[in-house]
Protein backbone atom coordinates (compact mmCIF):
# COMPACT_ATOMS: atom_id res chain seq x y z
CA UNK A 1 0.00 0.00 0.00
CA UNK A 2 1.33 3.15 -0.87
CA UNK A 3 1.73 5.72 2.10
CA UNK A 4 0.01 8.61 2.91
CA UNK A 5 1.33 11.25 1.62
CA UNK A 6 2.29 15.48 2.71
CA UNK A 7 -0.80 16.51 1.08
CA UNK A 8 -2.93 13.61 2.88
CA UNK A 9 -1.35 14.32 5.50
CA UNK A 10 -1.73 17.94 5.81
CA UNK A 11 -5.39 17.84 5.25
CA UNK A 12 -6.26 15.27 8.19
CA UNK A 13 -4.10 17.82 10.23
CA UNK A 14 -6.35 20.68 8.91
CA UNK A 15 -9.64 18.63 9.87
CA UNK A 16 -8.81 17.91 13.13
CA UNK A 17 -8.00 21.69 13.67
CA UNK A 18 -11.28 22.36 11.93
CA UNK A 19 -13.15 20.33 14.82
CA UNK A 20 -12.98 16.66 13.39
CA UNK A 21 -12.01 14.27 16.79
CA UNK A 22 -10.52 12.02 13.90
CA UNK A 23 -9.70 12.14 10.03
CA UNK A 24 -8.76 9.85 7.39
CA UNK A 25 -8.21 9.93 3.51
CA UNK A 26 -9.56 7.34 1.19
CA UNK A 27 -8.30 6.51 -2.28
CA UNK A 28 -11.61 6.43 -4.63
CA UNK A 29 -10.48 2.91 -6.59
CA UNK A 30 -9.98 1.38 -3.13
CA UNK A 31 -13.46 2.78 -1.93
CA UNK A 32 -14.93 1.28 -5.25
CA UNK A 33 -14.40 -1.79 -4.58
CA UNK A 34 -15.20 -1.72 -0.42
CA UNK A 35 -17.55 -4.83 0.93
CA UNK A 36 -20.69 -2.41 1.05
CA UNK A 37 -19.82 -0.98 -2.41
CA UNK A 38 -19.82 -4.21 -4.01
CA UNK A 39 -22.40 -6.09 -2.05
CA UNK A 40 -24.59 -3.34 -2.78
CA UNK A 41 -26.11 -4.64 -5.98
CA UNK A 42 -26.35 -8.29 -5.10
CA UNK A 43 -28.78 -7.18 -1.89
CA UNK A 44 -32.56 -7.42 -1.92
CA UNK A 45 -34.19 -4.22 -2.67
CA UNK A 46 -34.30 -2.45 0.59
CA UNK A 47 -36.86 1.03 1.42
CA UNK A 48 -36.24 1.38 4.91
CA UNK A 49 -35.52 4.91 7.25
CA UNK A 50 -31.62 5.83 5.91
CA UNK A 51 -32.82 5.37 2.03
CA UNK A 52 -34.72 7.39 -0.63
CA UNK A 53 -36.34 6.19 -3.70
CA UNK A 54 -34.75 7.65 -6.78
CA UNK A 55 -37.41 7.32 -9.49
CA UNK A 56 -36.35 5.95 -13.04
CA UNK A 57 -32.93 5.07 -11.09
CA UNK A 58 -32.52 1.37 -11.98
CA UNK A 59 -29.83 -0.50 -9.04
CA UNK A 60 -26.76 -1.13 -11.37
CA UNK A 61 -24.42 -3.27 -9.49
CA UNK A 62 -22.34 -0.59 -8.42
CA UNK A 63 -22.86 3.07 -6.94
CA UNK A 64 -22.45 5.78 -9.27
CA UNK A 65 -20.56 8.75 -8.23
CA UNK A 66 -18.98 12.69 -9.45
CA UNK A 67 -16.59 11.54 -12.04
CA UNK A 68 -14.58 14.15 -10.83
CA UNK A 69 -13.96 12.80 -7.53
CA UNK A 70 -10.29 10.49 -7.48
CA UNK A 71 -9.83 10.61 -3.34
CA UNK A 72 -12.30 11.61 -0.29
CA UNK A 73 -11.63 13.04 3.29
CA UNK A 74 -13.51 11.11 6.32
CA UNK A 75 -13.99 12.83 8.80
CA UNK A 76 -15.49 11.74 12.86
CA UNK A 77 -16.89 13.44 15.34
CA UNK A 78 -16.97 12.40 19.02
CA UNK A 79 -20.47 11.50 20.62
CA UNK A 80 -20.22 10.71 23.71
CA UNK A 81 -23.02 9.38 26.00
CA UNK A 82 -23.53 12.42 28.00
CA UNK A 83 -24.33 14.59 25.07
CA UNK A 84 -27.42 12.66 23.92
CA UNK A 85 -29.08 15.38 22.04
CA UNK A 86 -26.37 15.54 19.57
CA UNK A 87 -28.28 12.83 17.33
CA UNK A 88 -31.23 14.31 18.06
CA UNK A 89 -32.96 14.41 14.27
CA UNK A 90 -35.31 17.56 14.62
CA UNK A 91 -37.33 17.79 11.66
CA UNK A 92 -37.51 21.56 10.20
CA UNK A 93 -33.36 22.24 11.52
CA UNK A 94 -30.89 22.68 9.54
CA UNK A 95 -28.64 19.80 9.13
CA UNK A 96 -31.29 17.60 10.51
CA UNK A 97 -28.45 16.90 13.64
CA UNK A 98 -26.74 19.01 16.18
CA UNK A 99 -24.27 16.70 15.26
CA UNK A 100 -24.68 16.70 11.37
CA UNK A 101 -24.74 20.74 11.61
CA UNK A 102 -20.37 20.27 13.40
CA UNK A 103 -20.00 17.71 10.46
CA UNK A 104 -21.03 20.00 7.89
CA UNK A 105 -18.99 22.80 9.80
CA UNK A 106 -15.61 21.37 9.89
CA UNK A 107 -16.67 20.37 6.43
CA UNK A 108 -17.60 23.55 4.83
CA UNK A 109 -13.87 25.01 6.64
CA UNK A 110 -12.39 21.97 4.77
CA UNK A 111 -13.08 23.11 1.46
CA UNK A 112 -12.64 26.13 1.29
CA UNK A 113 -8.88 25.87 2.98
CA UNK A 114 -7.96 22.48 0.05
CA UNK A 115 -9.53 24.50 -2.60
CA UNK A 116 -7.39 27.78 -1.88
CA UNK A 117 -4.35 26.56 -0.37
CA UNK A 118 -3.93 23.18 -2.43
CA UNK A 119 -5.87 23.97 -5.26
CA UNK A 120 -7.66 20.55 -5.05
CA UNK A 121 -11.55 20.62 -5.87
CA UNK A 122 -13.79 19.79 -3.24
CA UNK A 123 -16.63 17.60 -3.89
CA UNK A 124 -20.22 17.98 -1.44
CA UNK A 125 -21.57 14.15 -1.36
CA UNK A 126 -25.05 13.55 -1.87
CA UNK A 127 -26.39 12.31 1.74
CA UNK A 128 -28.32 9.54 0.18
CA UNK A 129 -26.06 6.29 -1.42
CA UNK A 130 -29.20 6.01 -4.50
CA UNK A 131 -27.90 9.38 -5.30
CA UNK A 132 -24.85 9.18 -5.40
CA UNK A 133 -23.82 9.12 -1.56
CA UNK A 134 -21.22 6.61 -0.83
CA UNK A 135 -21.27 4.06 2.47
CA UNK A 136 -19.53 6.35 4.91
CA UNK A 137 -18.80 3.18 7.33
CA UNK A 138 -16.11 1.43 4.64
CA UNK A 139 -14.80 4.69 3.59
CA UNK A 140 -14.21 4.99 7.44
CA UNK A 141 -12.33 1.72 7.42
CA UNK A 142 -10.09 2.00 4.25
CA UNK A 143 -9.03 5.87 5.74
CA UNK A 144 -7.79 3.64 9.14
CA UNK A 145 -10.15 5.09 11.52
CA UNK A 146 -11.57 2.17 12.90
CA UNK A 147 -13.24 -1.89 11.98
CA UNK A 148 -16.81 -2.38 11.63
CA UNK A 149 -17.89 -4.26 14.69
CA UNK A 150 -20.33 -6.90 15.13
CA UNK A 151 -23.42 -4.01 15.77
CA UNK A 152 -22.36 -3.45 12.11
CA UNK A 153 -21.07 -0.08 12.87
CA UNK A 154 -17.84 1.60 12.73
CA UNK A 155 -15.82 1.00 15.94
CA UNK A 156 -12.87 3.51 16.60
CA UNK A 157 -10.08 2.93 19.31
CA UNK A 158 -10.71 5.80 20.32
CA UNK A 159 -14.23 6.80 20.97
CA UNK A 160 -15.73 2.77 20.21
CA UNK A 161 -18.69 3.27 17.91
CA UNK A 162 -19.89 6.69 19.63
CA UNK A 163 -18.98 8.77 16.66
CA UNK A 164 -21.19 10.17 13.96
CA UNK A 165 -19.20 10.10 10.33
CA UNK A 166 -18.97 11.87 6.56
CA UNK A 167 -17.19 12.16 3.86
CA UNK A 168 -15.76 14.38 1.21
CA UNK A 169 -14.62 13.70 -2.45
CA UNK A 170 -11.45 15.29 -3.49
CA UNK A 171 -10.43 15.92 -7.22
CA UNK A 172 -7.04 14.68 -6.53
CA UNK A 173 -5.92 11.53 -6.93
CA UNK A 174 -4.50 10.96 -2.98
CA UNK A 175 -3.58 7.75 -1.38
CA UNK A 176 -5.20 6.10 1.20
CA UNK A 177 -4.10 6.44 4.93
CA UNK A 178 -5.14 2.85 5.00
CA UNK A 179 -6.77 -0.11 7.44
CA UNK A 180 -5.77 -0.30 10.74
CA UNK A 181 -4.91 -3.87 12.04
CA UNK A 182 -7.68 -3.31 15.23
CA UNK A 183 -10.55 -6.11 16.25
CA UNK A 184 -11.69 -5.27 19.31
CA UNK A 185 -14.62 -7.64 19.00
CA UNK A 186 -12.87 -11.02 18.66
CA UNK A 187 -12.93 -11.58 22.27
CA UNK A 188 -15.75 -9.56 23.28
CA UNK A 189 -19.18 -10.79 25.46
CA UNK A 190 -20.59 -8.89 22.21
CA UNK A 191 -22.80 -6.39 24.77
CA UNK A 192 -24.21 -5.01 21.34
CA UNK A 193 -25.99 -8.40 20.94
CA UNK A 194 -27.81 -8.59 24.30
CA UNK A 195 -28.25 -5.10 24.37
CA UNK A 196 -29.99 -5.01 21.03
CA UNK A 197 -33.98 -4.50 22.01
CA UNK A 198 -35.08 -6.20 18.63
CA UNK A 199 -32.72 -9.05 18.53
CA UNK A 200 -31.39 -7.49 15.28
CA UNK A 201 -27.83 -9.36 15.33
CA UNK A 202 -29.45 -12.70 16.47
CA UNK A 203 -29.59 -15.04 13.51
CA UNK A 204 -28.24 -15.55 10.44
CA UNK A 205 -29.50 -13.39 7.44
CA UNK A 206 -26.67 -13.09 4.70
CA UNK A 207 -24.20 -15.62 3.43
CA UNK A 208 -20.79 -15.86 2.10
CA UNK A 209 -21.98 -18.31 -0.73
CA UNK A 210 -25.02 -16.45 -1.56
CA UNK A 211 -23.66 -12.86 -1.48
CA UNK A 212 -19.92 -13.79 -3.15
CA UNK A 213 -17.95 -12.28 -0.59
CA UNK A 214 -16.87 -13.49 2.92
CA UNK A 215 -17.30 -9.86 4.23
CA UNK A 216 -21.13 -9.52 5.54
CA UNK A 217 -23.11 -7.15 7.23
CA UNK A 218 -22.17 -7.41 10.98
CA UNK A 219 -19.20 -8.98 9.85
CA UNK A 220 -20.75 -12.61 9.74
CA UNK A 221 -24.27 -12.08 7.67
CA UNK A 222 -26.05 -11.67 11.26
CA UNK A 223 -26.82 -8.23 11.44
CA UNK A 224 -30.52 -8.03 10.15
CA UNK A 225 -31.24 -4.13 8.75
CA UNK A 226 -35.28 -4.81 9.16
CA UNK A 227 -35.21 -5.66 12.27
CA UNK A 228 -32.83 -2.38 13.04
CA UNK A 229 -35.29 -0.36 11.09
CA UNK A 230 -38.58 -1.41 12.83
CA UNK A 231 -37.06 0.24 16.16
CA UNK A 232 -35.73 3.37 13.87
CA UNK A 233 -39.80 3.51 12.66
CA UNK A 234 -41.17 3.05 16.47
CA UNK A 235 -38.68 5.81 17.33
CA UNK A 236 -40.15 8.21 14.43
CA UNK A 237 -43.47 7.47 15.72
CA UNK A 238 -42.62 8.59 18.98
CA UNK A 239 -41.17 11.75 18.14
CA UNK A 240 -42.13 14.58 19.80
CA UNK A 241 -42.80 18.46 18.91
CA UNK A 242 -40.19 20.57 20.37
CA UNK A 243 -39.00 23.83 19.10
CA UNK A 244 -37.05 24.26 16.30
CA UNK A 245 -33.57 26.02 16.89
CA UNK A 246 -32.86 29.91 14.95
CA UNK A 247 -36.49 29.64 13.71
CA UNK A 248 -40.26 30.09 15.55
CA UNK A 249 -41.72 26.92 14.45
CA UNK A 250 -41.91 23.40 16.23
CA UNK A 251 -40.99 19.90 14.56
CA UNK A 252 -40.72 16.70 15.45
CA UNK A 253 -37.53 15.73 17.54
CA UNK A 254 -36.83 12.02 17.41
CA UNK A 255 -34.49 9.93 19.27
CA UNK A 256 -33.25 7.01 17.48
CA UNK A 257 -32.12 4.06 19.37
CA UNK A 258 -27.98 3.60 20.02
CA UNK A 259 -28.52 0.92 22.25
CA UNK A 260 -25.75 -1.41 20.58
CA UNK A 261 -23.50 1.69 20.83
CA UNK A 262 -23.49 2.74 24.41
CA UNK A 263 -23.34 -1.06 25.06
CA UNK A 264 -19.64 -1.03 23.64
CA UNK A 265 -17.15 -0.81 26.05
CA UNK A 266 -14.24 -0.13 23.39
CA UNK A 267 -13.25 3.21 24.07
CA UNK A 268 -15.16 4.39 27.52
CA UNK A 269 -12.69 7.51 28.06
CA UNK A 270 -13.93 9.32 25.45
CA UNK A 271 -12.87 13.12 25.56
S1 LIG B 1 -19.77 -4.63 22.13
FE1 LIG B 1 -18.07 -6.02 21.67
S2 LIG B 1 -18.73 -7.18 19.84
FE2 LIG B 1 -20.05 -5.36 20.02
S3 LIG B 1 -19.04 -3.80 18.75
FE3 LIG B 1 -18.30 -3.49 20.84
S4 LIG B 1 -16.40 -4.70 20.92
FE4 LIG B 1 -17.52 -5.41 19.11
S1 LIG C 1 -29.68 0.71 16.69
FE1 LIG C 1 -30.95 -0.31 18.26
S2 LIG C 1 -32.31 -1.67 17.07
FE2 LIG C 1 -30.64 -1.08 15.71
S3 LIG C 1 -29.13 -2.72 15.91
FE3 LIG C 1 -28.55 -1.10 17.38
S4 LIG C 1 -29.55 -1.69 19.28
FE4 LIG C 1 -30.54 -2.87 17.65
Amino acid sequence: MTEINLTGREIIAKAIEFGASLAGIVNIDELKFSPSHTIYGKMPDYSGVGTVDVEGKEKQGQVQWDNRARSAVVIAVAHPEDEPDLDYWVQGLSGGTRGNAKLISVFSRLAGWVEKEKNIGAIKIPYYVEQGGVFVKDAAVLAGLGCIGRNNILVTPEYGPRVRLRVLFLAADLPSTGIKNYDPCGNCEQFCKKACPMGAMGRTVYTAEKMGQDLLPGRNGTYNRKQCNRQMEKDINNGEDVPVPGTDKTGSEVRFCRQCELACPVGLNDK
